[in-house]
């Protein structure tokens, strides 16, 4: 079951081909491509290609939607022969989110472990 594409969303309309992406990896129930403001050497969006909010509405609403984009980003990784990467869910304005509609950041291609300790 596809929903129908949410007027005026930017990501409704990449995942519709309206506009256009640099698409990485494409699955049934998700798409992958370029952030175009890179905050690192990868920076890959992954997307459901249903419109939900946030990732919080998309696993209550999707459980098997939300599993395929968790794999989705493992997969974007492997292509992308990253040796770990941060994969990241901005919620809400206050949370950073800009596009509502749900998304994961797969960041990677320098090391991040710094910032874990
Ligand atoms: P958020 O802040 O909602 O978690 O992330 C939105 C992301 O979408 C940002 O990192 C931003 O750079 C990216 N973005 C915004 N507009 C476009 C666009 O037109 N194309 C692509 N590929 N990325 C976009
Ligand atoms: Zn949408």
């Amino acid at each position: 079951t596809v929903s129908a594409p949410v007027n005026d969303c930017l990501f409704c309309k990449i995942v519709a081909g309206e506009i256009p992406g640099q698409i990485v990896h494409t699955t049934e129930r998700s798409i992958a491509f370029r952030d175009i403001n890179p905050q690192a050497p990868t920076h890959v969006l992954v997307v459901p290609r249903e419109h939900h909010e946030n990732v919080g509405e998309l696993g209550a609403a999707d459980p098997a939607g939300l599993a395929d984009l968790v794999a989705a980003a493992g997969e974007v990784a492997r292509l992308e022969g990253l040796a770990g990467y941060r994969l990241i869910f901005n919620t809400g304005r206050a949370g950073g989110q800009t596009v509502f509609h749900a998304h994961g950041h797969v960041l990677g291609g320098k090391n991040l472990d710094e910032h874990l300790a």
